[in-house]
C-alpha cells in the first residue's frame, strides 16, 4: 500500500461542485482507499508569463489516498478523472476545468518525462504544499525535505 498524494485545481465552471465529484471519483478507484481531501483554498491563475489576476482566480485542494494501483495506472485513473469533467488540453498551463496532477507517490522519484515524481514544480507551489500541510503537518516531499518548512520558506520569501 502506498500513499500518493494528488493536488486538484480548478478555475472555469463550478470549481467547488467539481472538486466534490472528483473526490468522490477518487474514493470510487479500485484498491483504493483512505480518500482525505484539504480545504480548498483560492489563488491566482499562473500563465507561461507569470500569476495573472486578469484570468480567473483557481480553486485548488490536495487529496491523499491510499493505493495499490502502479503510479502510472494511478496517473491514467486521474486523466480519466479530468477528461471526465470536460478539461481540454488547448493550451498549456491554460484555463482548466479541472486539472489533477500526482504530486507524490510514496518515495518513488523517476524522471519520465510522462510521469515525473515527485511533481517538479511541486516544492515550489504554495497552492500545493499548504493545503498538503494541513492534511498531513509531518507530510515530507522526497528531496526538498518537510512540506509545512517549505510552505514557511515560500511565505517568507514572498514577504
Ligand atoms: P498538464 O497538462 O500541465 O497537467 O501536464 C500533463 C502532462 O504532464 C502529461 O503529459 C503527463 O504525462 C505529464 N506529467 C509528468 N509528470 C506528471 C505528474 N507528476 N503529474 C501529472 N502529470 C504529469
Amino acid at each position: 500500500m502506498i500513499r500518493a498524494v494528488v493536488a486538484l485545481g480548478a478555475n472555469l465552471g463550478d470549481t467547488a461542485a467539481t472538486f466534490a465529484e472528483a473526490v468522490s471519483e477518487l474514493r470510487d478507484l479500485p484498491l483504493t482507499t483512505d480518500v482525505v481531501c484539504s480545504e480548498p483554498i483560492e489563488s491566482v491563475a499562473i500563465t507561461l508569463d507569470g500569476p495573472d489576476p486578469s484570468a480567473p482566480g483557481y480553486l485548488n485542494a490536495v487529496a491523499l489516498l491510499t493505493t495499490r494501483l502502479a503510479p502510472s495506472v494511478l496517473l491514467d485513473a486521474l486523466n480519466d478523472i479530468e477528461s471526465r469533467h470536460g478539461r481540454v488540453r488547448a493550451e498549456r498551463w491554460g484555463s482548466r476545468t479541472l486539472d489533477l496532477d500526482l504530486i507524490a507517490y510514496g518515495e518513488v522519484a523517476s524522471d519520465d518525462p510522462r510521469l515525473t515524481l515527485p511533481h517538479p514544480r511541486a516544492h515550489e507551489r504554495d497552492f500545493v504544499l499548504g493545503p498538503w500541510a494541513s492534511v498531513d503537518p509531518r507530510a515530507r516531499l522526497a528531496g526538498h525535505g518537510r512540506v509545512a518548512d517549505l510552505v514557511e520558506r515560500l511565505r517568507e520569501a514572498a514577504r
